[in-house]
């Protein structure tokens, strides 16, 4: 299958970047930085206080689930419908012209109405149905949800599983972030009653 518009593929298609994949790269940084700081600061406090090891085991599995599935989300093929290739459009363009089939089709099986079937002018290919054309990507995806800036690639179809999974592990990871941190200040302000923190 051949993608054009904004992706770019590699590996036979197995890894896809999306419009922006730097934005990915950062949401990592953005979503890693408040993790590590905890494990560097408030973890060994813990640990130094004998409570315990497994909250840094934990973590550590969190921020390996989050991470996998956002380059999961990000890199993999939403749903994506394939374009035609410069010399076949051109061909499209002319027969389109000639037969007027540039409308958009009802489906229907046994006379029952199933959906309507538009022709996306931009990737010139029938869409089938629940796809929509994503402008950010230039592309038609199958089963659209939406383009997830902060991983600057579409979630449709293919990769929604993984990117609800990438939502629960990376709301668990900064719950027990801001849990970690509100233990961190509690004990030192309970060892030093005059300190402020920084
Ligand atoms: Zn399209
Ligand atoms: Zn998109």
């Amino acid at each position: 299958m051949l993608y054009s518009g904004k992706t770019k593929t590699f590996c036979k298609g197995l890894c896809i970047l999306g419009s922006k994949p730097m934005m990915a790269f950062f949401s990592m940084i953005f979503f890693n930085t408040p993790a590590i700081i905890n494990m560097a600061r408030a973890i060994p406090n813990f640990v130094e206080r004998g409570l315990t090891i497994y909250l840094a085991v934990l973590m550590g599995i969190l921020m390996f689930l989050t991470n996998l599935f956002s380059f999961m989300t990000a890199f993999s093929n939403p749903g994506i419908v394939g374009q035609l290739q410069n010399s076949l459009r051109m061909r499209t363009i002319s027969n389109l012209s000639e037969t007027r089939e540039m409308d958009n089709y009802h489906l229907t099986v046994r006379g029952a109405y199933l959906s309507k079937i538009k022709f996306c002018v931009t990737c010139f290919v029938y869409r089938p149905p629940r796809t929509v054309h994503c402008n950010f990507c230039d592309n038609c995806v199958y089963g659209f949800d939406h383009h997830c800036k902060w991983l600057g690639t579409c979630v449709g179809a293919l990769n929604y599983k993984k990117f609800i999974w990438f939502l629960i592990f990376l709301n668990t990871l900064e719950i027990c972030n801001f849990a970690l941190a509100i233990s961190h200040i509690v004990l030192v302000a309970m060892d030093e009653p005059g300190r402020t923190f920084g």
